[in-house]
């Protein structure tokens, strides 16, 4: 018999929010369009013997620069689920888009988990786009080009399990190498999907984000967020405000900050 997976605590932290419109979100726009406001999130994903990071949201300086609403360091708030930044050794990429790869400067002892296809696009002729640039920082590229010299970034070219109980999967579509995160916690599988879905909506509705390298891709990536879940209330989406209404804060400080991915959602006060 297969041991079970060791299980993880799951934490969503928001870092930045954003105003912005419905049809901001979707491809094709929005015949009801109006306000649909976008956060943006890191991830811990801790056991008691491992600590994962997911992603590592930007500085205050890229907030600046590109107008988001910085409300505290992605980096010093994972002190309030526990962790270290300083000790922190895992650090998953889920892509190179400047909302998700900042700050790795914070992670003096981390490697970071990358899917190869992904340093290629952000590296590549692609980025003389600028439709296609627009998303990445060049700083941050090169950061992490020089990450890879000093031997810190692990690539991965397809689904691999980094340890027991939390595994990566490509669903490439809006990056060329865009990956989800597959964690077991005390409800089962959870998918932290990140950009493969950013709002609930666009699973549920079919229809993708308006940032797109391939659409066809980011449509059958929907199929396979699916696949991987027990049910689709173990989705979670990369930048959808409904995430902190859904799930519970760890405590009562934490309200609006922090988020419990481990335990079941609620939806309007219901279990679902
Ligand atoms: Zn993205």
């Amino acid at each position: 018999m297969p041991e079970k997976p060791p299980v993880y605590e799951l934490f969503a932290i928001r870092y930045a929010t954003r105003a912005a419109r419905r049809r901001d979100h979707f491809i094709g726009g929005d015949p009801h369009d109006g306000p649909m406001p976008m956060d943006y999130y890191v991830w811990a994903a801790v056991s008691p013997s491992h600590a994962f990071v997911i992603d590592t949201g930007f500085t205050a300086e890229t907030a600046a620069k590109r107008r988001r609403t910085f409300l505290r360091c992605p980096i010093a708030a994972l002190r309030l689920v526990g962790l270290d930044p300083g000790a922190v050794e895992h650090v998953i990429l889920t892509h190179m888009h400047y909302d998700h790869v900042g700050n790795f400067h914070l992670f003096p002892r981390a490697t970071f988990h990358l899917q190869e296809p992904e340093m290629r696009f952000a590296t590549g002729g692609s980025m003389r786009h600028p439709r296609l640039a627009h998303s990445f920082e060049v700083e941050d590229v090169v950061g992490m080009v020089r990450l890879n010299f000093a031997g810190r970034v692990a690539f991965y070219d397809g689904a691999a399990e980094l340890a027991p109980g939390i595994a990566v999967h490509p669903a490439p579509g809006h990056s060329m190498g865009l990956q989800f995160v597959r964690v077991h916690t005390r409800r089962g599988w959870v998918v932290v999907a990140s950009d493969v879905t950013h709002f609930y909506e666009n699973m549920e509705s079919g229809r993708p984000f308006t940032t797109a390298v391939n659409v066809g891709d980011m449509l059958e990536a929907f199929g396979t967020l699916a696949a991987h879940a027990p049910s689709k209330d173990h989705i979670v989406p990369g930048h959808d405000p409904q995430v902190m209404a859904r799930y519970p804060a760890p405590s009562q400080e934490l309200d609006g900050i922090v988020v419990r991915l481990d335990v079941a959602p609620q939806v309007d006060g219901r279990n679902v």
